[in-house]
């Protein structure tokens, strides 16, 4: 398929009329030690299997196969301003690296299929870490560092993980945030029990180790200097990792993903979508906690060739600990970077700050700014826009497509952005809105509805949740009667000229900062609090965030409540236990105190009737509200 005259919309057309021949092409960007055999097997719908019989392996293509023309350049930059670390690895030495990490995981039992889960902060280590699991066929599992011990407990439990692989402590702004008790409690609170963890030791705070079970990085990567661990050549259906996502359950869902779709999906996102080009540098402000972290500072920039920044720290901190919000863009100057990958929430940070930061550099290399995890909105959007003068790209996507769903590919074609839209539907993506109780289609310019996906869905997408098919199909293919749709659970309209735009989520899961969190996991968490007897959690409007959490909590001991000082009280227990066991990204940004909650006749929490009185919006129909009493004790909080 010759992009010189490809239209954009010819180019969406093939990917959905013809999807073999339009990914057969695509699939010729990765290296493939066996050539797929069929391009897509959609025979037991929702279930597509891209490039079966192809054998490839993710690591080969993000490292191996650019040692032939680019060994000495920069493949990893790592750079730290909580530690003042900063490092190049070429793709030589990144190389090497893995493969001493591989060896490692061979020597502690790791075997192909068998599954490694990552909790570490952004360390080079944690990056060896999932490149070496993917080079010997290894699945695994990276837990944000910011979850705490019952978050990672539950993933503990379901990945069932044979290795661990962790880390003595993350840092933020200076303070030492220790992993390893978190670590600990998880295991002990898991009734799976890995065989070992691997500590990588910062040496920022000491920690015990259990013996027998714990070993350390330095001693036995010293062991494996010379080590030399050949690629596993896998299957392309092959699950390549797990990540966990929230839902309305409090039980996270393991996102399963392949290996050779995965590959192809971010090799052509880099050139139709990124525009990146080998030898260039790429700079993503992600976690490798987060899907972006996976898809864009590990294997879409390796697989292109490019280098790639991992960055660990605020984007208002030098690296001697100085308050500097220029850094990011000092990197930008220092590494020629080309594309930078960011949050809405990242930009509205840096927007409080002097903006003579930003002219303090020369940024005549950077020539895109990708956003995504949330809305932006036109402020952001305008003020970053005009301080750079790059194209300010919106995508939107989910941990579940990969990579981005909505967006423009000006690699295929130039167009232009809208503020506040994200873009219009990538290739591969056959994108529809519906109505939210007929399941029509709707077809009319600005008509609200649901963002639902027709398959087979992309190469790059989730191939199902983790050991089970019936909740993949149940939770995402299921919500619209007698159609099988993929349902993102996004309200959307599409305007005249088919852009989209997002008007959130259709279902109790609320975005802080572009980290997507499940009310009902925060509720779980609270409800556990000896003084708690129920809890209605809700994400409300926040300028600088996005949303927060905020929690209605009917005490059981209301002689707790008598007066201001004893609610702080409360409220500050009720943050720390959060705090304790899912993470200081769950906190709810203030717990109020009432003694009823609306609930419908039938006992269904109203979260959006509470979420409206808290935006100060119309709550639209309560007829089936139990007891009106109980919006207007929160009407009185919020007032
Ligand atoms: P996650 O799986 O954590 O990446 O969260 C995905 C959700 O974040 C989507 O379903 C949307 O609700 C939201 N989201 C992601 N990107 C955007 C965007 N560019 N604009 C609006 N919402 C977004």
């Amino acid at each position: 398929m010759t992009l010189a005259s490809t239209t954009f919309s010819d180019f969406h057309r093939q990917s959905l009329q013809n999807p073999d021949a339009f990914w057969a092409e695509q699939a010729k960007l990765i290296d493939w030690q066996t050539p797929p055999q069929q391009i897509c097997d959609y025979s037991n719908p929702p279930f597509a299997h891209w490039f079966r019989g192809g054998t490839t392996n993710l690591c080969h293509n993000a490292v191996d196969r650019h040692l032939k023309d680019r060994a000495n350049q920069p493949a990893l930059i790592y750079v730290s301003s909580e530690t003042g670390i900063e490092k190049t690895y070429t793709f030589a030495e990144l190389h090497t690296e893995v493969q001493r990490m591989a060896a490692i995981l061979l020597e502690l039992g790791v075997q192909q299929g068998d599954r490694v889960l990552i909790y570490m902060p952004m360390i080079a280590e944690a990056a060896f870490a999932m490149l070496a699991c993917t080079r010997i066929g290894a699945i695994h599992s990276v837990v944000f560092g910011g979850f705490a011990s019952v978050s990672l407990a539950s993933r503990i439990e379901d990945a069932t993980p044979k290795l661990i692989i962790s880390a003595d402590a993350g840092s933020r702004s200076g303070k030492v945030v220790p992993y390893k008790p978190l670590l600990d409690e998880a295991i002990a609170l898991s009734s799976h029990k890995p065989e070992a963890v691997l500590m990588v030791d910062r040496g920022l705070t000491a920690f015990a180790s259990v013996a027998g079970r714990d070993h350390g990085y330095a001693a036995l990567r010293e062991k494996h200097l010379q080590a030399s661990v050949p690629c596993v050549w896998l299957d392309a259906t092959a699950i390549s990792y797990t990540i966990y996502t929230s839902g309305t359950t409090g039980q996270p869902k393991g996102v399963q993903r392949d290996t050779g779709g995965y590959a192809v999906a971010l090799a052509a996102s880099m050139v139709h979508i990124f525009e990146g080009k080998p030898g260039e540098t790429y700079f993503s402000t992600s976690d490798i906690g987060w899907v972006v972290g996976h898809s864009y500072i590990i294997y879409g920039p390796l697989i292109a060739g490019m280098a790639s920044i991992m960055y660990e720290g605020l984007p208002t901190r030098e690296m001697d600990g100085s308050a500097n919000a220029g850094i990011w863009w000092r990197l930008v100057e220092k590494y020629k970077v080309t594309r930078m990958f960011s949050a809405p929430t990242a930009v509205r940070v840096l927007k409080k700050q002097d903006p003579a930061y930003l002219k303090q550099y020369d940024l005549s290399s950077l020539q895109g700014l990708y956003l995504a995890g949330e809305p932006l909105d036109e402020p952001t959007a305008k003020w970053i826009s005009e301080a750079l003068g790059v194209p300010i790209i919106d995508n939107y996507w989910q941990t579940e497509t990969g990579w981005p769903l909505l967006t423009v590919a000006n690699g295929v074609e130039k167009m232009p952005s809208k503020f506040g839209s994200p873009g219009i539907p990538m290739y591969g993506y056959n994108v529809k809105l519906l109505h939210e109780t007929t399941g029509e289609e709707l077809t009319e310019p600005n008509q609200k509805g649901v963002v639902v996906l027709e398959g087979p869905t992309p190469p790059g997408f989730m191939q199902t949740v983790w050991r089970d098919d019936a909740r993949f199909v149940n939770t995402y293919w299921k919500s619209v009667p007698g159609k099988l749709v993929y349902s993102t659970f996004d309200w959307g309209i599409k305007d005249a000229d088919g852009y989209y735009f997002i008007l959130g989520r259709t279902d109790d899961v609320i975005n802080v900062a572009g980290h997507r969190l499940g009310t009902r996991e925060i509720e779980e968490s609270i409800s556990s609090h000896p003084n708690v007897a129920e809890v209605a959690v809700v994400g409300v409007a926040d300028a600088l965030k996005g949303q927060v959490a905020m929690a209605f909590v009917i005490a059981r001991d209301t002689s707790a409540l008598q007066d201001e000082a004893a609610r702080l009280k409360l409220e500050g227990e009720i943050m720390k236990l959060v705090d304790g066991q899912l993470g200081a990204v769950a906190r709810p940004a203030r717990v109020r105190f009432v003694s009823l909650l609306p609930k419908t006749r039938s006992g269904k929490l109203l979260r959006r009737a509470i979420q409206a009185v808290c935006e100060g919006r119309d709550t639209g129909d309560l007829t089936t509200m139990e007891d009106p009493q109980a919006l207007q004790q929160i009407r009185d909080l919020m007032a």
